[in-house]
């Protein structure tokens, strides 16, 4: 990989990172990024704790979704989620498909996740519920065929993030920034709209306060980093689940600890 991906590969591992930090990503889950100069490829880690990722764990893919250069390495399963949807979305930057435990009652149940909180309008109106069984009838749930792809990329259709019955979400972004911000704020959402349920009925934000809320100061720059002003905007969003934020080092990057651990095959 040439070195002026450098630090795109950065921004892919820190993206990784801080969603794992935020319970966003458990130990399955994956952030991608598509290729700053070349938009029929996208960056993604090789199968790996999202917590443990590190810039050399980078890879470069297709939009099919196989790696550029053989793997020596094992891969996640559901790459073609992020390859499907880079195809279908031209101005998708960046997506991430994960697991959180807010979302999962609303994939259970199919119960609408609706806006309720103002830093969750980034989500948009609505977020549209993907049933694998249209499509493919009985399946292992998992997202590993081009055609499941694809489907999944149908039902997203120019929705900010899509549900997975029985399985998790798929999130996007128009960069990386935004994408960050809108996988915390939507299960901050998640959580929130459960709990005011058992306090009464209720109803979503005005489409006109959905549509004024979502515009962030700091998350809309085409810029597609993560610099230390959006983990700043992160952290004041978070619940502080995840434990101690990163800390700061030179040029605004964030520390990401060397760890060595052996993880487990990733889907
Ligand atoms: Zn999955």
């Amino acid at each position: 990989m040439p070195d002026d991906l450098s630090d795109v590969r950065h921004q892919v591992a820190l993206a990784n990172r801080m969603l794992a930090n935020e319970g966003v990503l458990d130990a399955f889950g994956h952030v991608s990024i598509r290729h700053p100069t070349d938009p029929g490829r996208y960056l993604l880690s090789r199968s790996r704790s999202p917590a443990l990722i590190e810039s050399d764990d980078i890879l470069e893919f297709a939009l099919d979704s196989e790696p550029v250069e053989p793997p020596t390495a094992q891969l996640y399963a559901e790459r073609v989620i992020h390859g499907c949807i880079y195809q279908a979305r031209p101005d998708v930057m960046a997506v991430c498909h994960h697991h959180a435990p807010p979302v999962m009652p609303f994939c259970i149940t199919g119960v609408p996740l609706i806006p309720v909180i103002h830093v969750a309008a980034i989500m948009g109106d609505s977020v549209p519920f993907w049933d694998q069984r249209d499509d493919f009838g009985d399946s292992n749930l998992l997202v590993v065929k081009p055609e499941e792809g694809r489907s999944l990329a149908r039902a997203l259709g120019a929705h900010s993030a899509v549900l997975m019955r029985r399985h998790g979400a798929t999130v996007v972004g128009r960069n990386v920034r935004e994408l960050v911000f809108r996988s915390i704020a939507m299960c901050q959402n998640a959580e929130y709209q459960m709990r005011a349920l058992a306090l009464g009925s209720f109803g979503p934000l005005t489409p006109g306060e959905t549509k004024l809320a979502a515009a962030i100061p700091g998350v809309e720059r085409p810029r597609h980093g993560l610099p230390r002003s959006l983990i700043a905007i992160v952290f004041l969003a978070s619940s502080g689940r995840g434990g101690v934020a990163p800390k700061p080092l030179r040029r605004g990057r964030v520390r990401l600890p060397a760890l060595r651990r052996k993880s487990m095959e990733r889907t």
